[in-house]
């Protein structure tokens, strides 16, 4: 949580990171750790690379890559680079609260904007809105899309699930106004919780919403729990709901949950994305290419 936060300025050697078995190539963070603190944040395992505690750490320390819009610009400049898809916000969000004040996110989308390199990025940080300018402009020079990953609408779960984020409706007007201003916007909804938002109700919600609120696309995902976050989402499951810490021991046998479970969430919201009007998927983003395959994230 934000208020428990210590930060701590670093200077990182490269911007870039080669990006294995998902749908883009190259990542970028300009942090390393996330306030924001969801109890399901795939990213608390890259704590445990970094011999960092998955739980607490992840959370309550934040390293600050002070320098990372230098780096970044003098990778874009090398006549090697290739102008591909950089993924922004894969490890950390990058409209944190702390970038209010550094504002390296924006510096590293004006850079990529400048280099006609196109990017995607996520976030449940509405922060994002300050940055419609760059954004737009990235998506005219470049290419850009800006995800909100939204896992419910239930004021309870929210804050439960995910105790440090903005409240997901708010997640929803800025992406409209994101919209409105040009911006190539849409909703992740993801990670789909079995057991928990996984109801018919709950992904009406969010498909019905995102429609409303103007999404260009809609992408649903169902959790996984990598080593370091699933030590810490089954110690969360035990001690809110004993009977679902046990039904998870069975349905995560491996990362990923069980392919008819992925494809039972993944028809409904297909449906429901239908019956709202809401046409668009996307496949590239977040989704490995194969369930099996362990991400390869070098310098995270
Ligand atoms: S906002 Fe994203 S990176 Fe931050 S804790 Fe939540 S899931 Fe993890």
């Amino acid at each position: 949580m934000s208020h428990h936060a210590k930060y701590m300025d670093i200077e990182s050697k490269s911007a870039l990171n080669r990006v294995r078995g998902m749908g883009f190539r190259w990542s970028l963070n300009p942090f390393r750790g996330c306030v924001h603190g969801c109890h399901y944040c795939f990213a608390r395992r890259y704590n445990a690379f970094h011999d960092l505690n998955a739980s607490e750490d992840f959370s309550g320390l934040v390293f600050v890559k002070t320098n990372i819009v230098d780096v970044l610009r003098a990778e874009l400049s090398r006549p090697s680079w290739p102008r591909d898809v950089v993924a922004i916000g894969t490890a950390t969000d990058p409209y944190q609260p702390i970038e209010g004040a550094r504002r390296l996110t924006r510096g590293c989308i004006e850079a990529l904007a400048e280099r006609r390199t196109p990017l995607q990025l996520v976030t449940k940080g509405t922060m994002v809105q300050r940055d419609v300018d760059v954004l737009a402009d990235a998506c005219r020079r470049a290419g850009a899309s800006v995800s909100f990953s939204i896992t419910t609408l239930d004021p309870d779960l929210w804050r439960d699930l995910e105790p440090g984020t903005p409240p997901p409706w708010k997640r929803l007007q800025v992406m409209e106004r994101l919209v409105t201003a040009g911006v190539r916007a849409g909703v992740l909804l993801a990670p789909v919780v079995p057991g928990i938002t996984d109801s018919h109700e709950s992904l009406a919600a969010v498909v019905e919403a995102a429609a409303a609120h103007g999404a260009h696309y809609l992408h649903p995902n169902v959790l996984h729990l990598q080593p370091g976050t699933r030590e810490h989402f089954m110690d969360y499951l035990s001690s809110r709901n004993p009977r679902l810490h046990s039904a998870y021991q069975r349905l995560y046998v491996e990362p990923f949950a069980p392919t008819t479970l992925r494809r039972d969430v993944e028809d409904r919201v297909s449906e429901l994305m239908d019956a709202h009007g809401l046409k668009e998927r996307r496949h590239d983003w977040w989704q490995p290419a194969q369930p099996a395959q362990q991400l390869a994230l070098a310098g995270v």
